[in-house]
């Protein structure tokens, strides 16, 4: 089986900015992040579902952590609301128990050591760690592979476009074409809006 990582190609790369109110950084998240939850990499381009912006270190227990940018996760609403103010340990500091429970922040290059993305687009853990985040974000229970395919074929649709269109086709073929481009739009929408559990 060929394993991919959660986030596909992307790199997520979290700059090192100075800030005072959080809620103002989406933005800054949508570019350091490409568009995608850090935790189970759905593609907000492609699955046109709504970002949030997730504490990786709870605000709630930890409130000195609010405005720090280092510690802001752009995230799905899902991935946030499972997550919630779930932390492992007394300390923020200790995001990783002795009991090996716990978080990787999602920027940080060791997310990859801890999931895999299978050839059907499902996520698994593959260290304690890698596991316990599973579980508490209910990655097994969740149209986690559904979000992956739709992203596959937003890009496979994207470069046929551009294909076929440079290309002699009479006005019926293009008529057809819309018509099979505006239905995956339409089934892209239904996947976004579709429920979670
Ligand atoms: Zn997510």
């Amino acid at each position: 089986m060929k394993y991919e990582r959660v986030h596909g190609e992307i790199r997520v790369q979290r700059r090192s900015l100075e800030i005072t109110n959080w809620k103002e950084h989406k933005e800054d998240l949508v570019r350091d992040f490409s568009n995608i939850c850090g935790y189970c990499g759905k593609n907000f381009i492609a699955v046109r579902g709504k970002s949030q912006i997730d504490h990786f270190i709870p605000r709630s227990d930890y409130p000195e952590y609010e405005n720090k940018y280092s510690n802001l996760v752009l995230s799905c609403p899902t991935c946030n609301n499972k997550k919630h103010g779930d932390w492992p340990s007394k300390n923020p500091k200790i995001y990783i128990t002795e009991m090996n429970e716990g978080y990787i922040d999602p920027a940080d290059v060791t997310y990859d050591d801890h999931f895999k993305r299978l050839s059907d687009g499902n996520i698994v853990g593959i260290t304690d760690v890698g596991k316990y985040v599973y579980k508490r974000l209910g990655f097994d229970s969740r149209p986690i592979a559904i979000c992956w395919k739709a992203l596959e074929l937003h890009k496979r649709t994207v470069k046929f476009r551009e294909k076929v269109y440079g290309c002699n086709i009479s006005s019926e073929q293009c008529r057809d074409l819309n018509k099979i481009f505006y239905m995956l739009e339409e089934l892209r929408d239904h996947i976004a809006y579709a429920k979670e559990n």
